[in-house]
């Protein structure tokens, strides 16, 4: 490891300790702008990289709430105002019992670059809880908003910081989260992006962040002659990403043939069937034992019977994966199984999925490999369309924004895939979006002087 990258990891673990997926978001961008950095004297002389990896602001809070039974409970609340070089802070919130400070500053880190890579002018930012959704009374999910938000009104605002959602927070957790925002501020702005379609949101949304994972794999592999038609793809996850890859690959003509929770996994020869995971998934809130109950065929398989230090989605043959539900759900053991059993494109719809090895082996491989920041960026452009349509009051039809995403990843593809010839990598994404991302909100910087 050069000693640039070394000597920043070594500070953030002084200064920011036990925050182990910040530090391999960091070395990851690091260790691929070195050229970049090389080329360019000046980002050293404006100490960009040390002033990159410190939050501009990170609010850290209490949210204390009622139960059904009457009892106090309390989580941690979390909203980290990154960079707002390029535009008002945007990226989603995070309910889940693992959420820690070092989830939220990789998450909102790595949101910089990819906010920057598609194009529009928006600056990078998480938030969330250690707050579990799982298990809990829709009463007890609104009071939980509430109480979230309660705080939280305080620090956002449509050309401030504009909040959506991820893991453990959809359409119905916006809701809950908008109406106390409307109820503090008794304002009706755009200052969350993923809310319902007759108050607000945007048509395609929902689907934007699997959708946009699947064309920027086509993307990928017609630029080497091939195409997702007729492959066999496997899914992890079976939430909001999953469930949109898997449909966007039936419609482009692929077969998806696997989603999982973090129970265990469906392997369905046939093909998932979209409709009853939509029902078990959107509607009953299940887990997916219930789609095994019901689909005959279907092999369930708990966590428990995975093969050991495997994830079992990675072990089935596959022609392309998409990893999209948690980060490091990808390790270097699985990635070479992957490799071994024919896969030739990855795709990630989740957040850094794979780990640092995981990626070396899919990059030294040769195979069509997506990263997080450029294959998952069509949730959070399509946010951003969600504000054009807010600020100026109109509302495009699906069509329109599904062709506005598809033009977005196709750019981001472009954009990446010419950054990393420039700098001597072709193919390699990685490199490619990194510098990308990282060129642009470093050059705005610059531009707006020692802040
Ligand atoms: P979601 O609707 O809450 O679904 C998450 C899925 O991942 C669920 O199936 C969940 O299973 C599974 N999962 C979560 N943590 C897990 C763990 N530790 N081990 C195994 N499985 C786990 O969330 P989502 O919006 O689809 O987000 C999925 C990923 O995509 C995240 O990495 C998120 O950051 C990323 N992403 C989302 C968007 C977006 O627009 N939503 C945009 C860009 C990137 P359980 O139900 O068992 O927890």
């Amino acid at each position: 490891m050069s000693s640039y990258i070394t000597d920043t990891i070594n500070y953030l673990k002084q200064s920011s300790p036990a925050q182990a997926e910040f530090y391999q978001a960091t070395e990851e961008v690091l260790a691929t702008i070195k050229p970049l950095l090389d080329r360019n004297p000046k980002y050293q002389k404006h100490n960009i990289i040390q002033r990159m990896i410190e939050p501009e602001r990170q609010i850290l809070f209490r949210v204390a709430w009622l139960d059904d039974r009457g009892t106090v409970q309390v989580n941690k609340g979390y909203r980290i105002q990154f960079n707002s070089a390029l535009g008002p802070y945007k990226g989603g919130l995070r309910f889940h019992p693992n959420v820690t400070a070092g989830t939220i500053k990789f998450l909102g880190f790595e949101q910089i670059f990819k906010n920057s890579l598609t194009g529009l002018a928006i600056g990078g930012a998480k938030g969330g809880s250690n707050f579990d959704p799982k298990g809990k009374s829709d009463a007890e999910i609104m009071r939980f908003c509430q109480s979230f938000m309660t705080e939280l009104f305080r620090h956002i605002g449509d050309t401030i910081d504009v909040p959506a959602g991820d893991i453990g927070v959809g359409g119905r957790e916006i809701g809950y989260l908008y109406g106390q925002y409307k109820r503090l501020t008794a304002s009706y702005e755009g200052v969350l992006t993923g809310k319902g379609l007759n108050w607000g949101g945007s048509l395609a949304r929902t689907e934007a962040t699997g959708y946009g994972a699947v064309y920027f794999a086509q993307n990928m592999l017609a630029e080497r002659g091939d195409s997702l038609e007729g492959k066999v793809c496997a899914v992890s996850g079976s939430g909001n990403v999953s469930i949109y890859t898997v449909e966007k690959l039936y419609q482009v003509g692929a077969k998806p043939v696997t989603i999982s929770d973090s129970n265990g996994m469906i392997y369905d020869e046939r093909g998932i069937d979209l409709n009853l995971l939509k029902r078990v998934k959107e509607v009953e809130r299940a887990r997916l034992t219930r789609y095994a109950e019901e689909r005959p065929g279907a092999v369930y398989t708990p966590v428990e019977n995975y093969p050991a230090g495997r994830n079992g989605v990675w072990s089935v043959h596959c022609d392309a994966a998409f990893p999209s539900a948690t980060q490091n759900e990808v390790s270097v053991e699985d990635a070479k199984e992957l490799l071994k059993n024919g896969c030739i494109c990855v795709a990630e719809g989740a957040n850094m999925p794979s780990t640092l090895d995981a990626i070396d082996a899919f990059l030294a491989s040769g195979i069509a490999y997506g990263p997080a920041k450029a294959a998952n960026a069509g949730g959070v452009a399509t946010s951003q369309l969600e504000m054009s349509q807010n600020a100026s009051m109109l509302q495009w039809t699906f069509e329109e924004v599904d062709a506005k995403l598809q033009r977005i990843m196709e750019h981001i593809y472009r954009t990446a895939s010419e950054t990393a010839k420039e700098y001597g990598a072709p193919g390699n994404l990685v490199l490619g979006a990194n510098i990308a991302g990282f060129r642009k909100v470093a050059d705005a910087m610059i531009d707006q002087g020692v802040v």
